[in-house]
């Protein structure tokens, strides 16, 4: 600032702000938030209210907007979710017993990744804040990355290999904090990509020593290795750096994280980003929830096993013994309906212990917070007693969480009154019988209530004025109100206070003492009220690490009970879990498209790899459900590897190592500039990543480009996939050339979507049943019927296939294919296309002749020669009904090109 500020307060002002200048400062003034300057500037635009000025002294006046107190998280939200951070500076001192400018300090500073405020939060989803740092190690750059949710307390790290971003976008990251030296084009891209807000943070903070010092401080250890994280790694680097900026975001210690946690990635099972989107596990690829895989699945009863199932469905395990474990739990649960019931009737009390924990364990918590922790510490003992026998499995490992710290409940019953407010300055927050002082301060108020009351029947008795009342306003305190009509009845004693349009106030030296005796009983309750209140959050706090156990086994069997209730509820089985590559199931369905269409309307299907059919080669129409059994069969073992049952009658699954997934372009919509470019690249990340343990699903690939381009490339990658990477795969493809790969290749199985032709209409009606065997044809035509095309469109455009079909008769199919080989199908292929080029003359170029030049010029279909030949006066009805039923036998069921 050029011009020194004169007034005292906005020097105040510029001094708080030097220490958060990327933050905009919402400096409490009273009952208001103000913003001045560049700040005022901001809000007033993004908040869309008025910008004011306010006298600055020497500066004249300065820009400045505010919001209200009690709506700022309303304003805070809208902020944050743009990306930008707001310090919140109070009044730290009572503007009543402040001498001179009252003091005021930063107590927050909210960020997109550092939300705590309940009102900011989705309860269901946590929201990260994650931290990347580099190192050297033996030659080659190494990278940590650190997680973090405030509002839980949450710490993890994890080695990143050479990449940090592909394991980042596993997590829902709202901000990533990067070292200022790294903050360039390349770590900010990265950052962005993840759709993440960037901070910038000091490199010392990134310092393996000085970080791994940092957090040995903070959990009172002498080193990382208790948490299984060496000491000064990048990981170490990263975590320490991160837990530094919470505390910022804070402005105190972050006492809610207990823990650091590493992040074993090598043990889950792989999913990358473009397999998340293509499954649709947390969302369509519109973007939208319902019709997700965790729509279908997820029923649980509290934030808690909301957030901890999206946890299982982003990292599913590997583990064969882990994977059992949550099997068996929920198999228990299954067979048992009354303790299910009971279970999930008991998770109805249980709230957001987690966050209110957190909110504890910061010096946040409010009394109401208090309360709706020890319902829930209640609930959970229910849920245990609910549970009963019916605890095997994973829960087995959990329940002794579930029982409360006794300490605690025990505090939090007999201190807490039973609905306190939300503030404890409103009062009626601890019980009678807590503390006698209390009891006696409120009894002395009661007893002057009733001396009041006393007082005005006495009042009124004496002066004759019936109208005559005792009231209290917080300006001038208690007094004696009369009626101008009264007037002249008022006694000499009554000292006049203040005057109203129809009424007249008065005191008398009575009323003043019993009012100063009230005023003091009140105040110093509210003050006693206060400490209680504090200590007993202290206990609280104390326990925060048993608490948050607590927290993460109400999640488990929310979960647990969950899968039980939609195993019940859906007809789900438990999978047997098997380390061959193998996967048969029985009645398999998928489980969104099951739920979206109802009970009975899905057609289940069967599937059966194994070493002889490792690639199951889908082909059928449009429309004929191929994408949706790929989709079944990818989600069957996702579903298996997380722990839940499957939608099947039967399932024998061997554990996957990762799970990729691969759509058409035409199928994306959210289509980018290039979607075949795209298409590409994911494809040829399966082919460098996926092994003989992976399930691959491609759908339709090779569809963003032209057919003999698209045909080359579906059939060289089915090629590596078969011979090479001998990866289980579901193959779906609208190429019906790519059937002759079965009994040439090994491990190769045609299947194909049942479509039945009703004889009388030739209208076509897909059966959605998977059977053996390549596609007759492709009955484009018919779907696009089914959709409305006008008729006349599709008359020429049978018109166009019965041309092609009969053009492409000649075309000769490889005796075998080898590897290395040009498979003669896409040499046939790349002649065909040759010949489409313009001024190529051949045979290729009837198409654009047929119609046009002249039907003669075509090599003419048996058929039609047939037809030609044909005198139909000549014919009987029964001669004609005859060949016709010969010609359907000869053509009708003639192989497409
Ligand atoms: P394709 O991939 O062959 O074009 P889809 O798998 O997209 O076909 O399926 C088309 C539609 O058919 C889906 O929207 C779905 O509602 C329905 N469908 C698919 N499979 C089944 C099934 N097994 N039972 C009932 N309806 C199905």
């Amino acid at each position: 600032m050029s011009t020194e500020p004169r007034t005292p307060m906005m020097r105040q002002w510029h001094e708080i702000k030097r220490a958060f200048p990327d933050a905009l400062l919402f400096f409490r003034l009273g009952d208001f938030y103000e913003l001045f300057y560049e700040d005022a500037e901001v809000g007033a635009r993004e908040l869309d209210i008025t910008l004011t000025g306010r006298d600055a002294g020497a500066e004249g006046r300065v820009p400045m907007c505010g919001v209200p107190y009690h709506s700022v998280e309303q304003y805070l939200s809208r902020l944050v979710a743009r990306g930008y951070k707001v310090a919140i500076c109070e009044q730290v001192e009572d503007p009543k017993s402040a001498k001179g400018l009252v003091e005021r300090r930063v107590v927050r500073v909210v960020t997109p990744g550092s939300r705590i405020e309940d009102s900011l939060l989705d309860a269901r989803a946590n929201v990260y804040m994650a931290s990347v740092a580099r190192a050297r190690q033996r030659g080659r750059t190494a990278w940590g990355v650190a997680l973090a949710d405030v509002s839980t307390g949450e710490l993890i790290c994890a080695d990143a290999g050479d990449n940090p971003w592909e394991l980042l976008s596993a997590w829902d990251v709202a901000e990533v904090v990067l070292p200022e030296s790294l903050a360039g084009e390349d770590a900010e891209a990265g950052a962005r990509a993840l759709g993440a807000s960037v901070t910038r943070w000091p490199d010392r903070h990134f310092d393996p020593g000085h970080a791994t010092e940092f957090l040995c401080r903070h959990f009172g250890t002498i080193t990382l290795a208790g948490f299984g994280v060496p000491d000064r790694s990048p990981e170490a680097a990263a975590a320490g750096a991160l837990l530094a900026y919470v505390e910022h975001t804070l402005q105190g210690r972050a006492s809610q994280t207990t823990e650091l946690r590493r992040w074993e990635g090598e043990d889950a099972l792989r999913l990358d980003p473009a397999t998340r989107r293509n499954l649709e596990i947390r969302q369509r690829l519109d973007g939208s929830f319902h019709g997700s895989l965790l729509w279908a699945i997820d029923f649980t009863m509290t934030p808690l096993g909301a957030r901890l199932l999206r946890r299982w469905l982003d990292f599913p395990l590997r583990d064969r013994r882990v994977i059992e474990a949550r099997l068996e739990a929920v198999s228990a649960l299954v067979e048992d309906g009354t303790a299910r019931a009971a279970i999930r009737a008991a998770l109805r009390g249980v709230q957001d212990v987690e966050r209110l924990v957190a909110r504890v364990a910061t010096g946040r918590a409010t009394p109401r917070d208090l309360a709706a922790l020890r319902e829930s510490l209640r609930a959970s003992e229910r849920v245990l007693q609910a549970a009963g026998p019916a605890v095997a499995g994973l829960l087995a490992e959990h329940a002794d969480a579930l029982q409360p710290p006794r300490d605690v409940l025990d505090r939090l019953e007999t201190i807490l009154t039973e609905r306190p407010p939300v503030s404890v300055s409103d009062g009626g927050v601890v019980r009678e019988g807590v503390s006698a002082e209390l009891d006696e301060l409120r009894a002395l108020q009661r007893d002057s209530r009733a001396t009041l009351a006393r007082m005005e029947q006495r009042e009124r008795e004496r002066t004759g004025i019936r109208s005559l009342k005792i009231g209290y306003n917080k300006v001038f305190g208690y007094y004696i109100e009369v009626t101008h009509a009264n007037r002249d009845a008022v006694p000499a004693d009554y000292v006049r206070k203040q005057t109203l349009a129809n009424a007249e106030r008065y005191v008398t030296g009575e009323l003043k003492e019993l009012e100063d005796r009230l005023l003091h009983a009140a105040e110093r309750a509210l003050q006693l009220e206060a400490e209680i209140f504090r200590d007993l959050c202290a206990s609280v706090a104390a326990r925060v690490a048993a608490l948050q156990r607590l927290a993460h086994a109400l999640g488990v069997f929310d979960v647990v009970a969950g899968f039980a209730e939609l195993a019940a509820a859906r007809g789900y089985v438990r999978p047997a879990i098997c380390e061959e590559p193998v996967l048969e199931a029985a009645a398999l369905r998928h489980p969104v498209v099951e739920a979206l269409l109802g009970p009975g309307r899905y057609v289940p299907n069967d599937v059966r790899m194994d070493a002889d059919r490792r690639f199951l080669l889908l082909t059928g129409p449009n429309m004929a459900g191929k994408s949706t059994y790929a989709r079944a069969v990818a989600l069957c073992v996702l579903l298996a590897q997380i722990g839940s049952f499957v939608p099947a009658s039967f399932a024998r699954i061997g554990l996957a190592d990762a799970i990729f997934s691969r759509i058409g372009a035409s199928d994306d919509l959210a289509a980018g500039e290039s979607t075949f470019m795209r298409e590409m690249v994911e494809t040829s990340r399966i082919l460098r990543q996926a092994t003989e343990r992976s399930l691959v699903v491609v759908d339709e690939i090779g569809r963003g480009t032209s057919t003999y381009d698209g045909l080359a490339i579906a059939w060289a990658v089915a090629e590596d996939l078969i011979l090479r990477i001998r990866a289980r795969t579901v193959f779906t493809t609208h190429y019906q050339e790519l059937t002759s790969l079965e009994g040439r290749l090994p491990g190769v199985q045609n299947l194909t979507m049942a479509v039945e032709e009703r004889p009388e209409s030739g209208e076509i009606v897909f059966l959605h049943h998977v059977r053996p065997g390549a596609a007759d044809r492709s009955y484009g035509v018919h779907v696009a019927a089914l959709a409305g095309l006008p008729e006349a469109v599709l008359a020429r455009a049978r018109e166009v296939l019965a041309s092609l079909e009969t053009g492409g008769q000649g075309r000769a199919w490889p005796a075998s294919t080898a590897p290395g080989d040009v498979p003669a199908p896409v040499a046939a292929a790349a002649e065909a296309a040759q010949a489409d080029h313009p001024g190529a003359p051949a045979a290729a170029s009837q198409l654009s002749l047929f119609g046009s030049v002249g039907a003669e010029r075509r090599a003419a279909h048996p058929l039609e020669r047939l037809l030609r030949a044909l005198d139909p006066d000549g014919l009987t009805p029964r001669e004609a009904l005859n060949l016709l039923y010969e010609w359907k036998r000869r053509f009708g069921r003639e192989e497409r090109p």
